[in-house]
């Protein structure tokens, strides 16, 4: 395949990507099954065709049981300032704990707002 064929390819499946994240989104609340579905082929075409999920979708559903998360219903996050600063996010579906550094700057701000 020459590499415009897979350019145009990948483009169109960002596209679909996106499209079906918030087709997500949009039923989070109501069909989270059908979230969970579409977080499923999203990913199914990011694998297959090597395209990143975009950096705003990417910690709003859970690797390991694929739910859609909406936070304060099935997700809960936590900031957690020990041992690291990081942001701890449980995944009220199946109970998967993800760890993310927390941005120094971000902390800063906080306290600088207080
Ligand atoms: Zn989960």
């Amino acid at each position: 395949m020459k590499r415009a064929d897979r350019r145009a390819i990948q483009r169109i499946v960002a596209e679909r990507i996106e499209k079906l994240f918030q087709m997500a989104e949009a039923n989070a609340e109501e069909h989270p099954d059908r979230a969970r579905r579409y977080v499923e082929l999203a990913r199914k075409l990011s694998m297959k065709n090597k395209v990143p999920i975009p950096r705003k979708w990417k910690r709003r559903f859970c690797k390991k049981c694929g739910a859609f998360w909406i936070p304060g219903r099935n997700l809960v996050v936590r900031v957690k300032p020990r041992p690291q600063p990081h942001v701890e996010y449980i995944c009220l579906e199946c109970g998967a704990r993800y760890r993310f550094p927390y941005l120094r700057e971000k902390l800063k701000a906080r306290e600088e707002g207080k």
